[in-house]
C-alpha cells in the first residue's frame, strides 16, 4: 500500500468528467487500497480517484466519521464503484471542505439524505441510504466524478475570494 499525492483544485485532472469503470481488476483493488490509506493519512471524510489523478469512478469513504468535529474512534472505509445518487431528500447547510483544497471551507447547501448505489470491489451491488454529515461526504464525492468542486456552488464572488485564499496558501506550501 502506498500513500499516493493529492491532487489540487488547479489541476486539471479534477475538472475533467471521470469514465466508468468496465472492468474490476487487480489494479482497481491496488488503487482502492491506495485511496483508503492516502484518505486516513489525511484526515479526509471521502476521496475520489481523480483526486489522486485517476479519471475513473471509484470513490472511497469513511463511514466512521459521524461528524466534521468529531475523528471517527473506528474507520469504515467503503469503496464504491460506479456510484450514483438514486434519490435526494429535504436540505442542509454545513461547513465543506475539499482534501483537494486545504484550508478553505465555506458553507454549501446539500440534499440532506441522500440514496447511493453502486457495486464493491467484488462486483455486488451495494445501495445504501445515508443522511446528515454522511449524505454531504457522497454528494462531495459525487461531484468531484463529474468535474466538480464544492465552490462552484458559490457565487463568483465568493469563489473568486476563496480561489485567491487557496493560491496564498499554495505559495506558502509549494
Ligand atoms: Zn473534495
Amino acid at each position: 500500500m502506498a500513500i499516493l499525492t493529492i491532487r489540487h483544485c488547479l489541476d486539471p485532472v479534477l475538472r475533467r468528467k471521470c469514465n466508468a469503470i468496465e472492468n474490476i481488476n487487480q489494479g482497481l483493488v491496488d488503487l482502492s487500497e491506495d485511496m483508503i490509506e492516502t484518505m486516513f493519512d489525511s484526515q479526509g471524510v471521502g476521496l475520489a480517484a481523480n483526486q489522486v489523478g485517476i479519471s475513473e469512478r471509484l470513490i472511497a469513504v469513511d463511514l466512521g466519521f459521524k461528524s466534521p468535529e468529531e475523528k471517527p474512534e473506528q474507520h469504515e472505509p467503503l469503496i464504491i464503484v460506479n456510484p450514483e445518487i438514486t434519490s435526494m431528500e429535504e436540505e442542509q447547510i454545513g461547513q465543506e471542505g475539499c482534501l483537494s483544497i486545504p484550508e478553505i471551507f465555506a458553507d454549501i447547501k446539500r440534499a440532506k439524505r441522500v440514496e447511493v448505489k453502486g457495486v464493491d470491489l467484488d462486483g455486488k451491488d451495494v445501495r445504501l441510504e445515508v443522511e446528515d454529515y454522511m449524505a454531504r461526504a457522497f454528494q462531495h464525492e459525487m461531484d468531484h466524478l463529474n468535474g466538480k468542486l464544492f465552490w462552484d456552488m458559490l457565487s463568483k464572488v465568493k469563489r473568486d475570494i476563496l480561489k485567491r485564499k487557496f493560491k496564498k496558501w499554495l505559495k506558502g506550501n509549494a
